[in-house]
């Protein structure tokens, strides 16, 4: 099997990365110096959810799993990407946008929202998202997906306080893909994603290396 092409779907984490309000503020303190100590090394905090990153279902449910127990097939397959660009801020995706897509969704694949709003990373337009509406995510549970993935700071809407589409898939076993970036430069058919998360212990989320790869 040879590769075609990767395409890198994660945003760069640095000291001034976004991150959800009220999340800690990445900090990298260089411990090691190549001057003073002969290599390099870094002292990276940040939380659990900063850039692009996964929720484990114990995000939002107390019983649920924690990232590292996650099933990794939750994380890497055939994706299905829907556009959904152009919309206006804080408006939710509906089913009637979701159902042209319904039939191809079989347990295993992932979905892929793509609403370009990673354009406004960096601002404060970019907490003013699109969302997932309930009625769409739950068509695409009861069509046996568990893996959410899009290029938004949250699956539900940033301005409101209640959370109910993570709710409905931390039920159900999902795992939500937030803050993908790039996804534009996905110019081939039935792209390959690897969306694996670090293996943080008890974590309720983890930043990972999002990619989608095209085979040859
Ligand atoms: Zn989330």
């Amino acid at each position: 099997m040879k590769i075609k092409k990767i395409v890198d779907l994660s945003q760069q984490i640095h000291e001034q990365t976004q991150v959800y309000p009220g999340d800690p503020q990445p900090d990298f303190q260089p411990i090691a110096t190549i001057e003073r100590d002969g290599y390099n090394l870094l002292q990276v905090c940040m939380g659990s959810q900063s850039g692009t990153h996964a929720d484990a279902p114990y995000h939002f449910a107390k019983e649920g799993k924690t990232i590292e127990e996650c099933d990794l097939s939750l994380f890497v397959g055939e994706g299905i990407i829907i556009p959904v660009l152009g919309k206006q801020p804080r408006e939710p995706i509906t089913l009637e946008e979701i159902c042209p897509y319904l039939s191809q969704m079989t347990p295993g694949k992932i979905v892929v929202l793509h609403t370009g709003w990673s354009d406004y990373n960096g601002t404060d337009q970019y907490f003013s998202h699109p969302y997932l509406s309930v009625e769409a995510a739950q068509a695409m549970l009861d069509r046996g997906i568990r893996t959410f993935a899009l290029d938004t700071i949250s699956i539900d809407d940033t301005g409101s306080n209640e959370y109910p589409v993570h709710h409905m898939i931390a039920r159900d076993g999902g795992v939500i893909i937030e803050n993908l970036t790039n996804l534009a430069a996905i110019d081939f058919p039935q792209p390959f994603f690897s969306l694996l998360p670090i293996k943080l212990s008890g974590a309720d989320g983890a930043p990972m290396r999002a990619v989608a790869i095209q085979f040859a």
